[in-house]
């Protein structure tokens, strides 16, 4: 990443509302944060909402929130406005469908008249024949009357563009050096679809420029879209920012950061106790060294010594003992009038408190038996009797089974109140023909840790998704790595399957 002097810095990270915060936009976000800073810039936050199908309706609250919790605030954004606003794509649209314009009239894109299912079969059939290129490109050529005749007759249509069908497209990465791609290998990407919403692509660019982002620092799973976009600033004869693309987060095993594998809300994080700031710190260390082996800085630190030579290409993994680690380096510096109103406001807040006091209430005598009571609304991981997680009669296979059955059920729920959790173990007894005692004891017992507590669901929505999704993860982990009693059938794969 170099910087010149003509083009002030600004940086931006722009999440797609789509779903809990996740750890990797915190992530891209420091290092965006760290370089404004580090060079006297701007950090902004965008939303890129065009999505509508993937749109969720508190996702960027969320997502903003636990921005302002990880402590990256930013200069410019739809919350807190800025000489570019509106900071949110779906305000913007009107621009996407001029600037869509402008290629068409230019030439550089072309009306896509193609049904749905034609696109399917077309991509069926090239993949069968190995071809590159999902798209024949059947529309980029249509003849003049032809284009009249089918918008005149309401025909829907996408605006496509036209992507080089020979030579190469290179960009500079920051990391990587000159990065090449061969055209014919690069679709005519979708800009605008046929709802007049559009698509990520020319959104993106289109806001890059307007927002006069100088650098663009994000995720490496974008850099086959890169190719697209610097052929797209060229078409619109912008000058292209700087892109550098940093290694993503990943699993244990090397693959791609995902929830099924760890934990990658970053409100499990924080219901877990890690501080922004040992947070901060172990994200900067997936990503760079700081020299002389030193692990613990601060992030004003970071920002004075950053430079882009010590940044690393390999893929870093997320490692939950190094975080906690991290973590506990600065809980134990931290003066105890701070410890003290940390756990006031994070772990004994009073919202958190009066969720949890009208469940106990009526289960104890004396207030000494409240922490014993309700231990496991404050704890993290927990420690299992296999014993109780297996209902009678199944081995430790078919529990697993239940409850990563009952995980998939419970995963797909866009709000977690009692009701949406209770719909959702119904309707999955009822498709599954299994027993509730088969499912809600061990579920019981993987979320609490215990087969006495208070309403199962109820507690549930306490815990909150991220705990209660981790905490089944690990009780099914556990009943695996049981030994499998002899003469016991074949493992299941599907509970249902007993029933
Ligand atoms: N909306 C994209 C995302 O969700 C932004 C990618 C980019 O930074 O260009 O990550």
């Amino acid at each position: 990443m170099t910087v010149t002097s003509s083009r002030p810095v600004r940086v931006r990270i722009a999440p797609s509302p789509t779903g809990d915060p996740h750890i990797g936009t915190a992530y891209i976000a420091l290092f965006n944060y760290v370089f404004a800073k580090k060079h006297g810039g701007k950090f902004i936050v965008r939303i890129e909402d065009t999505d509508q199908t993937r749109f969720r309706k508190d996702s960027e609250s969320m997502i903003l929130d636990c921005l302002k919790w990880v402590g990256l605030p930013w200069d410019e954004g739809p919350d807190v406005g800025g000489p570019y606003a509106p900071y949110r794509q779906s305000e913007r649209t009107q621009l996407y469908r001029e600037y869509s314009d402008v290629l068409l009239n230019k030439g550089h894109a072309y009306r896509c008249f193609c049904t749905s299912e034609r696109l399917d079969t077309v991509r069926k059939e090239r993949m069968s024949q190995k071809l590159q290129g999902g798209y024949d490109r059947h529309c980029r050529d249509l003849p003049w009357p032809e284009i009249e005749k089918q918008v005149k007759n309401g025909i829907p249509f996408t605006v496509r563009m036209k992507m080089p069908l020979s030579g190469n497209t290179t960009f500079n990465d920051g990391l990587r050096g000159p990065v090449s791609f061969e055209n014919d290998g690069v679709d005519d990407q979708v800009l605008l679809k046929s709802d007049g919403f559009p698509t990520y692509h020319l959104a993106n660019v289109v806001d890059d420029h307007e927002m006069q982002i100088s650098h663009v620092i994000r995720g490496e799973e974008w850099i086959s879209s890169t190719p697209k976009h610097v052929v797209l600033y060229d078409m619109f004869g912008w000058q292209r920012p700087e892109f550098t693309h940093l290694p993503l987060l990943r699993n244990a095993d090397k693959s791609k950061i995902s929830k099924r594998k760890q934990p990658t809300s970053i409100n499990y994080y924080r219901r877990k106790g890690i501080l922004p700031d040992a947070l901060r710190n172990y994200l900067a260390l997936m990503g760079w060294s700081y020299g002389d082996d030193k692990e613990i800085f601060t992030t004003q630190d970071m920002i004075e010594h950053f430079s882009i030579e010590r940044m690393t290409l390999g893929g870093p993994v997320f490692d939950l003992e190094k975080l906690a680690w991290i973590n506990g380096h600065y809980m134990r510096s931290l003066p105890s009038d701070a410890y003290v109103s940390h756990l006031r406001e994070e772990i004994f807040s009073a919202d958190a408190l009066s969720k949890i006091v009208p469940l106990i209430r009526e289960r104890i005598e004396k207030f000494e038996d409240f922490i014993g009571a309700s231990y496991f609304f404050f704890s993290g991981d927990l420690k299992y009797d296999p014993q109780l997680l297996m209902p009678k009669g199944r081995t430790p296979a078919e529990a697993a089974a239940i409850l990563t059955d009952a995980l998939d059920a419970l995963e797909v729920l866009e709000s977690w109140t009692v009701a949406d959790i209770t719909a959702a173990m119904e309707g999955f007894l009822a498709a599954k023909n299994l027993k509730a005692k088969d499912v809600y004891m061990p579920l019981r017992v993987a979320t609490t840790g215990s087969k006495e507590t208070p309403p199962l669901f109820d507690s549930m929505a306490v815990i909150g998704k991220e705990m209660v999704r981790r905490r089944i993860r690990c009780a099914a982990t556990l009943l695996l790595s049981l030994p499998m009693p002899e003469q016991s059938p074949a493992p299941a794969k599907s509970p249902a399957g007993k029933n």
